[in-house]
């Protein structure tokens, strides 16, 4: 057993001692942590104060505690008013922006802020993400919304070639097949008509989670 305080491992004496001290009923449901002594305690206890006003998305310490949302997610007032989103602080955003260049908005959306049995706004979530990150990125200097679209960074794949659940996401589609036309005129020229759709389409890269997860 250590102190929660300065990881210090604890003596079994100290441990006796204490556990003797607090064996009433009440003592125990509490569920008292153990410390070196009542200096560490007192440390302890005013730095998970501390912990409980600072705000985990800007870092300043307020004076009031925060709430932490079910999600986990605790903020301050004022950046809880400009969140992109309540699931998701606005750091592990720009994070998952960073690990997946040419995603584009829809996919990362889809992928970031759905979750089971979520109804969500797709068109509000964007709006939010797309003015956080302009703001973000102006301060950053990093361009994280030409990073997000970057067609570079996209596969080129055919189009009766992509993979399952990327069709809604393909640039550059063709929806027809080639016109009667063409068709016409490569059976003219002795070649078999084709009614598969071989032209090239741009699709975002596999989804990556880094340290993340879906919610
Ligand atoms: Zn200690
Ligand atoms: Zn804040």
């Amino acid at each position: 057993m250590k102190c929660p305080n300065c990881d210090k491992k604890l003596t079994n004496e100290r441990i006796k001692r204490v556990g003797r001290r607090d064996s009433s009923r009440r003592a125990e449901r509490i569920n008292h942590n153990i410390y070196c002594d009542n200096d560490c305690m007192r440390a302890y206890k005013s730095k998970r104060a501390i912990e409980a006003k600072t705000c985990k998305e800007c870092g300043e310490v307020k004076e009031y505690r925060l709430h932490t949302n079910i999600y986990g997610v605790q903020r301050c007032l004022d950046c809880k008013e400009i969140a992109v989103s309540i699931r998701r602080t606005d750091s592990e955003v720009t994070a998952l922006v960073m690990l997946n260049p040419g995603a584009g908005f829809d996919y990362f959306i889809d992928k970031v802020f759905s979750a089971p049995g979520r109804k969500m706004s797709k068109a509000n979530i964007r709006w939010r993400m797309t003015e956080f990150l302009k703001e973000i990125g102006e301060y950053e200097g990093i361009d994280y919304i030409g990073w997000l679209q970057s067609e570079e960074a996209m596969r080129m794949v055919k189009q009766d070639a992509i993979p399952d659940g990327f069709e809604k996401y393909a640039k550059g589609q063709r929806r027809s097949i080639p016109s009667g036309h063409h068709r016409r005129t490569r059976m003219r020229q002795g070649f078999a008509p084709s009614d598969t759709n071989q032209s090239n389409v741009k699709i975002p890269p596999e989804f990556r989670w880094g340290e993340y997860k879906p919610l």
